[in-house]
């Protein structure tokens, strides 16, 4: 089965998730989807649910400007979200959702078969590196991690709408996003 049907059947499944956030939109996925770079966040806020694309509300801006700055784009990333669906009232995803959609990631993973992966804060380093720690712990450190049958070479960085409110950590986004353009380079 060709990459846009595996695709499309996943995001089949993760519609069935629609009755748990009744009137949400699913917001699956923006970018290339054979992009060397998977990039995943947290969970939609109401700009992607509108739109229904991940981060392109206020968090996307400094996500772009992230990507601007080691000269990558959405033609050279693929984005999504641990979950798919915003959460009531922008909460947290509950460990709950995040146990029921770390399956659904981890298949999106695998499908995509990207040569590395950058998580975008603590739910994304939860879900993938099942780390439930300080961010600090993991953070711009590069980690080989198997997922499914395949070993990914996954970074952590500071999720972008912390850096909204932490505008001075973005120099150490900006250190991340170094080590993450030298792989990019080097695969
Ligand atoms: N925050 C996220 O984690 N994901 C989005 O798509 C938008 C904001």
């Amino acid at each position: 089965m060709d990459k846009d049907r595996k695709l499309s059947k996943l995001k089949n499944s993760i519609l069935k998730f629609n009755k748990n956030f009744p009137g949400k939109n699913l917001v699956f996925s923006d970018g290339n989807k054979d992009a060397k770079v998977m990039i995943i966040g947290e969970a939609p806020g109401r700009t992607e649910d509108k739109l229904q694309k991940p981060f392109v509300g206020r968090a996307g801006k400094i996500l772009d400007s992230l990507l601007e700055s080691v000269h990558l784009d959405r033609s050279k990333v693929y984005i999504t979200n641990v979950v798919n669906y915003r959460p009531d009232k922008n909460r947290k995803p509950t460990p709950k959702e995040i146990n029921e959609f770390k399956k659904l990631l981890f298949k999106h993973i695998e499908i995509i078969n990207p040569k590395c992966i950058l998580l975008l804060g603590a739910t994304a380093a939860t879900a993938v590196l099942n780390h439930n720690g300080p961010l600090g712990e993991v953070r711009g450190k590069w980690k080989n991690i198997k997922i499914i049958n395949s070993h990914f070479n996954i970074l952590t960085t500071f999720h972008p709408a912390f850096l909204l409110r932490q505008i001075d950590k973005k120099k150490i986004a900006l250190k991340d996003l170094v080590l993450l353009k030298k792989e990019v380079k080097f695969i």
